[in-house]
């Protein structure tokens, strides 16, 4: 596809329509634009123009000139995406959400809250939180990630095994169309079958089909009570087996059920700066619970915790008040971030399997690890099947790393196909695992997917090389 380059006409223009303000053309002021969180090089790419919009006709105005210029827009939240997708890759304008950050309502009566694209997840938790409910949709990222990346990614998460993933708690959305079209879908209403579900076709669609602007998120009511239980197990095949068995055995429904393997314990331990508990342990699995009474929360942490003990655990540490939680969350939330430090040069994955096939799934994974003489470190959300098998480079040299690392992927890719799974549960596809999309991906749905992008934006200029 051929682009036009961004010029001094074009950057006059989006100053008129956004303000001198919100349109940065500097090189320092442009770095942090091209780049998300993947770690490595390759995944970067400096924009020719970063413009802030700061409502919906500013960039209903800046797609329209866009379109008319054939310029690519790659729109972009919190940069906390793990897959490239906000990199823009063909130049152009890089659009940022991030002025776009007003909660303009909390419907009390319906459980609703209305926000803008650029609030971040926390402060919608927290909102929540303040007035008794409960904003079930909470990615690692929360603190950093904006609402509109969430939607845009389907972020999964912590909760998701219990509440599903982001698309389960949006129910309306605003979008600007790539020609500049403003659309709106849904709203308070919790049943919609009038006409094509194109809500959740936007959700997940990685900034490719339109650029979400305000939405409309589900609340619960907040448990009352809840309780963290972290069991570390000597082995690892000991500690992932447990996780279907909880699943299945309990009668329970945990709110989390994750895992992390002994190379996250360590790296955790590094960069938080404090000793965990059972830190020699072979993987650590953390389940949280959550109840209305807490007389049956004390029920159903005595079941888990039974069940733990009889499959190998070696103790099960329990968080009962917000402080003895976040000593047990913190180590587990801050592992992307303790894996830059163990190896500043990795790769992050995050494929998913059926629950049922996560033992055999993280067997075979070792087995490849241990084939190439390469370390993988393991964690993820086990409740759901979702592992982020994370490829260090640490012991292999430049010219190794990207040889290594692409056959090690390829491998673990054919295994979880193989098991029913898949290349990303909660991450995309983005930019990073495109290639690999198209290796493993149904060549209809493929023609089908493309079809879509093209009636969506016919010239191809929204976030374009992503996803296909
Ligand atoms: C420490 C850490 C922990 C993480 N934990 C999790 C986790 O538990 N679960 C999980 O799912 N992810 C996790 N992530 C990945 C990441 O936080 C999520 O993918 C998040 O949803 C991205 O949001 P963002 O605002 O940063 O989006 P960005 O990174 O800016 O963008 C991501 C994609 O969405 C598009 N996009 C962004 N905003 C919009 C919009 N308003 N309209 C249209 N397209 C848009 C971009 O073009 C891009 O393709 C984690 C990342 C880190 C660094």
């Amino acid at each position: 596809m051929g682009y036009n380059r961004v010029t001094p006409e074009i950057i006059a223009e989006l100053v008129s329509i956004a303000g001198a303000r919100n349109v940065l053309t500097g090189q320092d002021q442009m770095f942090p634009y091209s780049h998300d969180e993947v770690g490595e090089d390759k995944w970067r790419q400096m924009p020719e123009v970063v413009v802030k919009p700061e409502n919906t006709r500013q960039i209903a105005q800046i797609m329209q000139l866009a379109n008319r210029e054939l310029i690519p827009v790659t729109p972009r939240g919190a940069g906390t995406g793990l897959a490239a997708g906000a990199v823009p890759f063909h130049g152009g304008i890089v659009l940022s959400l991030e002025r776009l950050n007003r909660i303009l309502e909390l419907d009390r009566d319906n459980m609703f809250m209305v926000v803008e694209a650029g609030v971040t997840t926390g402060e919608v938790q927290r909102l929540a939180r303040e007035e008794g409910f409960l904003y079930a949709g909470d990615p690692c990222s929360a603190d950093s990630s904006f609402i509109g990346g969430n939607i845009a990614t389907n972020a999964g998460g912590n909760k998701a095994v219990k509440y599903g993933v982001t698309s389960h708690h949006v129910y309306g959305l605003e979008v600007v169309l790539p020609q500049g079209d403003i659309l709106n879908l849904g709203g308070k209403c919790v049943k919609d079958v009038t006409g094509y579900d194109l809500i959740h076709l936007l959700v997940g669609s990685e900034g490719t089909l339109g650029i979400v602007t305000k939405t409309y998120l589900k609340l619960l009511p907040r448990p009352q009570y809840n309780a963290v239980l972290l069991a570390p197990f000597k082995e690892m095949h000991e500690a992932i087996a447990v996780v279907p068995r909880v699943m299945k055995q309990s009668g329970i429904i945990p709110t989390s059920i994750e895992f992390m393997d002994n190379l996250c314990i360590r790296s955790a331990e590094s960069f938080l700066e404090r000793e965990l508990p059972s830190h020699e342990a072979g993987a650590y699995i953390i389940i949280e619970l959550e109840s209305t009474t807490r007389v049956h929360l004390e029920q159903d942490m005595e079941t888990v915790a039974d069940l733990l003990v009889e499959n190998g655990a070696m103790d099960v540490l329990v968080g009962d008040n917000p402080a003895t939680q976040e000593r047990i969350w913190k180590p587990r939330r801050v592992l992307a971030e303790a894996l830059r430090v163990t190896s500043p040069v990795h790769s992050l994955e995050d494929i998913v399997v059926p629950m049922s096939e996560i033992p055999e799934t993280v067997a075979e994974i070792q087995v490849i690890a241990d084939r190439h003489h390469i370390k993988i470190a393991c964690f993820g959300h086990a409740g759901d099947g979702n592992i982020h098998a994370t490829l260090l480079k640490e012991g292999l040299t430049d010219t190794e790393w990207p040889m290594v690392r692409d056959r090690v992927l390829a491998e673990i890719y054919e295994k979880v196909y193989a098991r029913g799974g898949t290349l990303s549960g909660e991450h995309g596809v983005g930019a990073k695992r495109k290639e690999a999309l198209a290796r493993f991906i149904d060549p209809t749905k493929l023609n089908l997917m493309r079809a879509i992008k093209k009636s969506f934006d016919p010239n191809l200029i929204l976030n374009p090389g992503k996803v296909f």
